[in-house]
């Protein structure tokens, strides 16, 4: 039996999944140990992954400002 080289396909087929993460809160960039990757390590947020925080956007005076 060669369980050895079986380990090692499947460590390989994990390592595609583990690729470098970015935050798009703080810009961190860092390459996760686990699959799932629920927090920013940096920052904490569990937003890392979106740009804002609330689903709708207000208008805000920069875009009044703007005209
Ligand atoms: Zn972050």
């Amino acid at each position: 039996m060669s369980l050895t080289s079986e380990n090692l396909s499947n460590a390989k087929r994990f390592n595609i999944e583990l690729k470098q993460l970015l935050c798009k809160r703080c810009l961190h960039e860092w390459l996760p140990r686990k699959t799932e990757v629920r927090t920013c390590p940096k920052c904490r947020s569990p937003y890392w992954d979106r740009k804002k925080e609330r689903p709708y956007v207000r208008k805000t005076k920069t875009e009044e400002a703007n005209k």
